[in-house]
Formats: C-alpha cells, sequence, structure tokens
C-alpha cells in the first residue's frame, strides 16, 4: 500500500518513504492511499490480546512495507513497563455511568504524545534503512510544550539522529518547560522562540522546503523530516489505541461487541481526534467524534459554519497543548472528505496562507457535521470541570482532558445522546499543578513548582509520576531565546 500526497494525488511514496520524509515536497500531507479495513471478525479477534498484540495487527495494516519482525521490534521496543508506568499501556477509568477515560498518559513524558512519540524513532530507523541507509535525520520540532518532550524523551542518543526542538518562551507551563531545558542527550538540542506554537510551526515547515538548507543537508549527507503530527509516523501509532480501547471495553464487559461508543478529543492540531475517525473508518463502531476546543475555538467554529478563519485574536491558556489557530490535520481530514481532490485541497490551502482563511463546499460540511460535533469552554469552565470530578467521583484530570469533560457535558446536554464514551485523557494533572491545585482547593498555590507537587499529592492522594519528580536539580542545559525569524539560522548553526 502506498501513500499519496493531499496536495498531489501523483506523489505516491511507500509508508517508510512517507515516515523518513515527514511532508511531501509540495507542502501536503501524506495519507494512505486506501483505507484498510478490519473486518467484524478481525477485531473481535482482538478482545484479549496485549496492548502490543493489538498494535501489532494495526500497524501491519498500513506499514505494509515493514516485515512482521519489524513490526514486533519497533512495539515491544516502544511500549513496555521499562517506560510506562502500566501493564495495559493506555488505561480506562469508568468515570460516572457512561464516560471512560481513556488514559494516554502513562509514558515517560506524561503526556498522550508519548503514545506515538516512543514508537517513532523505531519506525524511523527500520524507515532510514530501508530508503536512505547511511543518511543521519535531522528532526525539526514545533511543539506548544508536549510534543517536544516527548520527541526529546524518544530520540535522546538514538544513533543516526539528531532533533532540534522549538517552543514559544511563553506558552508552555513551568513543568513542560523544565522537562524540556534539562533534557540529557548529545544529539538533541531545545530553543526558546519569541512568538506562538503557530510561529514554530509555520517556520520549521518553511525551513523543510528552503532549498538552501536542502541544498546543506544533502553536502553533509543527511536528510529532514518531522516528529509532528505532519509525520504520517505520529498518526498510526495514535489510530492503535483507539482500537484498543474498544475492544478493552469489550473486554471489561461494559458494552457488548458490535455496540456504537462516542469519543470526545481535547484537540490542538487535530491529530488526536483524525486517529479516532481513521479507528472508525477502519470499522470500530464508532458513532459520534466530539471535538473540543479551548478558547482558541477555530475548530468549534469551522464545525458549525463550514469557514475556516484563522483572523481572529490568540489566547493563552491553561490548556496549552491546544493553544493552535492552524490546526494542521484537517488537511488530511479535508483530502478523504473531499472525495480526494487535491486540486480542491490546494486552493483551500493557498487560501489559508494567503487570506488566513477558506470555506468547504456545502457537501464537504454536511460530510463533517455527520461525523463531528465541535464545542469550546474557557478556562474558568475547565477549572469548574476539574473540581466538579474531583468533587463527585474523587478523579483528577488534567485541564486539557478537562476541556472536553467540559465539552461533553454539552454535548450531552444539547443532543441528548446518551451513548458511552470513550474521554481521551491527554496528559498527568501533575504536568500542571499550577492550574489544576487551585481548581481543586479554590486556594491560592505556592510558587515553586516542586511544593506544588507536594500538595497536590497531599490533596488527591495519587502519587506524582517518578518522571516528574525527578527533575528537582536537574542541570538547565538550554537558555535562552530567538526571534522567530532566526529559525534557520539557528538550524544552519546545527548543521555545521
Ligand atoms: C498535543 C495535546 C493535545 C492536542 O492534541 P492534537 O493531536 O494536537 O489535537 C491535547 N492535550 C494535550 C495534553 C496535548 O499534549
Amino acid at each position: 500500500m502506498n501513500y499519496q500526497s493531499t496536495r498531489d494525488r501523483s506523489a505516491k511514496v511507500s509508508a517508510a518513504r512517507a515516515i523518513v520524509q515527514g511532508i511531501s515536497h509540495e507542502g501536503g500531507l501524506f495519507v494512505p492511499e486506501t483505507l484498510p479495513v478490519l473486518t467484524p471478525e478481525e477485531l473481535e479477534g482482538l478482545v484479549g490480546l496485549s496492548y502490543n498484540e493489538k498494535a501489532k495487527a494495526v500497524l501491519s495494516r498500513f506499514l505494509t512495507d515493514f516485515t512482521p519482525d519489524e513490526i514486533a521490534h519497533c512495539v515491544d521496543g516502544a511500549y513496555n513497563t521499562r517506560s510506562f508506568d502500566t501493564h495495559d499501556i493506555a488505561e480506562i477509568s469508568k468515570v460516572g455511568e457512561r464516560s471512560y477515560f481513556l488514559e494516554l498518559w502513562h509514558g515517560p513524558t506524561c503526556a498522550f504524545k508519548d503514545m506515538a512519540l516512543q514508537l517513532l524513532p523505531y519506525l524511523m530507523k527500520v524507515s532510514m534503512d530501508k530508503e536512505a541507509p547511511g543518511t543521519e535525520v535531522v528532526v525539526l520540532v514545533a511543539t506548544s510544550g508536549d510534543t517536544g518532550k516527548a520527541a526529546l524523551a524518544g530520540f535522546a542518543d538514538v544513533p543516526g539522529t539528531r532533533m532540534l526542538v522549538f517552543y514559544p518562551e511563553n506558552g508552555v507551563s513551568g513543568m513542560q518547560k523544565l522537562q524540556m531545558v534539562t533534557q540529557e542527550g548529545e544529539n538533541v538540542s531545545v530553543c526558546a522562540i519569541k512568538g506562538n506554537f503557530d510561529d514554530a510551526q509555520s517556520g520549521v515547515k518553511a525551513i523543510f522546503t528552503d532549498p538552501s538548507i536542502e541544498a546543506e543537508l544533502r553536502k553533509n549527507g543527511q536528510m529532514f523530516s518531522s516528529a509532528n503530527s505532519i509525520n504520517w509516523g505520529r498518526l498510526v501509532p495514535q489510530i492503535v489505541y483507539y482500537v484498543a480501547a474498544y475492544t478493552a471495553l469489550v473486554e471489561q464487559e461494559e458494552i457488548a461487541f458490535g455496540d456504537t461508543v462516542n469519543v470526545c478529543v481535547p484537540t490542538g492540531n487535530f491529530g488526536n481526534i483524525l486517529a479516532a475517525y481513521y479507528a472508525k473508518r477502519m470499522g470500530v463502531p464508532i458513532g459520534r467524534l466530539i471535538c473540543a476546543s479551548n478558547r482558541n475555538n477555530v475548530l468549534t467554529d469551522f464545525i458549525r459554519t463550514g469557514v475556516y478563519d484563522r483572523n481572529r485574536d490568540f489566547y493563552t491558556t491553561t490548556s496549552p497543548s491546544m493553544d493552535i489557530l492552524i490546526s494542521s490535520n484537517l488537511e488530511r481530514l479535508l483530502f478523504h472528505l473531499s472525495g480526494e481532490d487535491d486540486g480542491l485541497i490546494r486552493r483551500w490551502f493557498a487560501s489559508l496562507a494567503e487570506t488566513g482563511r477558506y470555506a468547504v463546499s456545502p457537501d464537504v460540511q454536511e460530510k463533517l457535521q455527520a461525523e463531528f460535533w465541535g464545542g469550546f469552554c474557557d478556562d474558568q469552565a475547565a477549572a469548574e470541570a476539574i473540581h466538579g470530578q474531583f468533587d463527585r467521583y474523587g478523579y483528577l484530570c488534567d485541564p486539557h482532558t478537562a476541556v472536553a469533560v467540559k465539552v461533553f457535558e454539552d454535548y450531552v446536554r444539547e443532543t441528548g445522546d446518551d451513548t458511552r464514551t470513550i474521554i481521551a485523557s491527554t496528559a498527568s494533572p501533575y504536568k500542571f499543578c499550577g492550574s489544576v491545585l487551585p481548581a481543586v482547593t479554590r486556594e491560592p498555590v505556592p510558587e515553586d513548582p516542586f511544593a506544588q507537587m507536594e500538595l497536590l499529592h497531599r490533596v488527591s492522594g495519587m502519587a506524582p509520576p517518578a518522571s516528574l519528580a525527578g527533575l528537582k536539580g536537574k542541570p538547565v542545559r538550554f537558555t535562552g531565546s530567538i526571534e522567530k525569524g532566526q529559525m534557520a539560522d539557528k538550524v544552519k548553526e546545527m548543521l555545521r
């Protein structure tokens, strides 16, 4: 099975090529040429298997140029109890009658990005050996907070790779920043920019397609790749956990095989919710996909009106990983919903680049609304949701997951839909003590992040993850910040 670009269907590559390259030359994103389907019998056959066996079954459908041994090597290297603090890899917590938190943050950096970024270095290594043996891969990352650390943790000291992470100087939580600037590893580097996540992401995309940098790379025997969710190798591991969660609910006798479940996802770059859409297209009985945004509600408006318009104020919120106005992965969805019309996608995304907006055709809007429901909430409503979950159920959730909780409540109130729902829980509350703690206690909190951690432990009884507690006293390796216009220079400096 080949992959094609959303902006040029004739640009076809293997899965390995899509993974090493990250993005197509004309700026489009790679998507599978045909979406693989699990028959009901095949899906039911996964019930009772381990996470890793489910992962192998799903990945083998998408990575058809990988051998079963290669897939097993990647999966077992990534998902194990050395890196994850639970045998289940992704845990499910039932809270209330009909909602299930899919906890995707039991990996080394305590956010769902680990689910993909623990696996990606393995996929990248196998892909490089197939497509460009002997070449050093230079991975550039733009992060709104969680991707950066997860990518660093995945790629640190991986032979044949180098990594540079850009993050918005004032756009990440104190703990997120500390996680990144203390990262060890000879081959990794971290750089703050004076700008927001969209600036970082646009800067990285421009560097990828800069011919002068490309020439320098070739001279050095290097090539660029991406660890952002524009890379197919980031998305495909995320499809796995929706398949795994559905079959796990059957195992736990919460649903009967064949029952429909809804999925609610706190959304930024549209990667996580798109993975749920792909799981649905593969045959998992998923009903509505509920897209939850924070105050940067460009996606809510888009789902409701069919007009994507990023010409609006950008807000810094307590859910920084969702502070995004350009949701890259929407391009993949629109490619599928438009009947794979690469010409239309080129037009819409040229319009986005030039004017900051595009309007989709009525038939695409109709299909979008048939699959997705969009809602949003502000920081105060998210804090209330954290308080409410803890008060009622003793369950602690982080501010991103809290946005999903609030939007899910709104969805149920508006539609009366009582379908059982998987809520993607995307980060450990301990990554965001500064906003979780006051939401729970409604009292002022100490300044020091480790004092916050201790207090949250005392109040909640939930133990802090060892990887976060262990940051205390670690030396800071990366300081200072650059103007967003200097990103290309920073990259050239690293290449030398
Ligand atoms: C990245 C992230 C999100 C948003 O996920 P997308 O795939 O970008 O939509 C939500 N919550 C947390 C904690 C994240 O790190």
